[in-house]
């Protein structure tokens, strides 16, 4: 297919329409981090490209008392510059902060983070620890799906990824993020971990850890998260999530070459990730 012609969507309704129009003869392009790539590339060569840029009702980021919501259109920058995501929050501005260059992170969204449907997209292990909802709009109205359970049932070619939601953290409530990038590594992907962890009486009440690149999809880590629940979050804990995260990578990634330097790399972000919860639930506690 050739290019035939580019829309500049003004509003969200007129971008559905275009797309059950279209259907798989369009793209939408946002940020265009990725999408440029794989039209130079002829990855991709649709018929039409949606712009949706400049959609204002895409860009916000909205407080909404007990939820955070983030539009599908909102950059990793902005996330950065936001107030919101600092204190208890603070490992998403982390997990936006280590994306890319400047340039890449004034450009991408979060809502292109999560449709290219990437293992190392690095705005996603923090969203799925923090069990965020996507929606997705199409004519069929809207679609609400859980953001792990997105990647078994990702978006259609005539849905929009409209909004990015999750509960408002509590006091004693907090998440973190860690990320071992691929110059400090000479590694072959970006590996990454999230977790939110809720602490009572000195100990973790419920965790989620969730990572990224380290299967097919962006994931819940359940093992470390069955063993760290109820303990006291310490030094001797820690270690021995680490090896539960080994255990589960040698039967998932059993055979792979990258398994070895994996297994290594994980115990540096994981202890760096479940460290700084430590220290918030010391702070908690004090
Ligand atoms: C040099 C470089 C460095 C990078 N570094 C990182 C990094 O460190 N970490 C990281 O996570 N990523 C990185 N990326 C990847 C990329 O920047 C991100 O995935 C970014 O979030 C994509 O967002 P975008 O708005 O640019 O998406 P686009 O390129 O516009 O779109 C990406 C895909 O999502 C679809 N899409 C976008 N928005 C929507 C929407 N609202 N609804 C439906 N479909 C949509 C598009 O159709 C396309 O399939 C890097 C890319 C480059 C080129």
């Amino acid at each position: 297919m050739t290019l035939k012609e580019v829309y500049n969507g003004k509003e969200v309704n007129e971008v559905v329409e275009l797309l059950h129009k279209y259907g798989s003869r369009a793209k939408v392009i946002s940020g265009g981090t990725d999408v440029v790539i794989a039209l130079r590339n002829e990855k991709i060569s649709p018929e039409v490209l949606i712009d949706i840029s400049k959609i204002d009702e895409l860009k916000k980021i909205e407080d909404r008392g007990d939820h955070i919501v983030i539009g599908g259109g909102v950059t990793f920058t902005q996330i950065v510059e936001s107030d919101l995501f600092l204190g208890n929050l603070l490992g998403l501005h982390k997990a936006c902060k280590m994306v890319g260059s400047p340039q890449i992170r004034n450009m991408g969204t979060i809502g292109g983070n999560i449709a290219n449907g990437s293992a190392a997209a690095d705005s996603v292990p923090p969203l799925i620890a923090l069990d965020a909802v996507v929606s997705l709009l199409s004519q069929n109205g809207v679609r609400k799906i859980g953001l792990e359970a997105y990647y078994h049932d990702p978006i259609k070619e005539n849905e929009l990824l409209t909004e990015v939601s999750f509960a408002k953290p509590k006091e004693n409530e907090v998440l973190t993020f860690s990320k071992l990038g691929l110059r400090k590594a000479l590694a072959i992907s970006r590996l990454t971990l999230s977790s939110f962890v809720e602490f009572e009486g000195g100990k973790v009440k419920s965790v989620r850890v969730a990572s990224g690149a380290l299967a097919k999809f962006p994931m819940r880590e359940v093992e470390v998260e069955n063993y760290l629940t109820g303990k006291v979050l310490d030094e001797e804990s820690v270690e021995v999530a680490i090896e539960k995260l080994k255990d589960s990578m040698d039967i998932r990634l059993k055979g792979r070459s990258t398994l070895p330097y994996k297994r290594v790399a994980i115990s540096t972000i994981l202890r760096e990730a479940l460290e700084e919860a430590m220290k918030f639930g010391e702070e908690v506690r004090a």
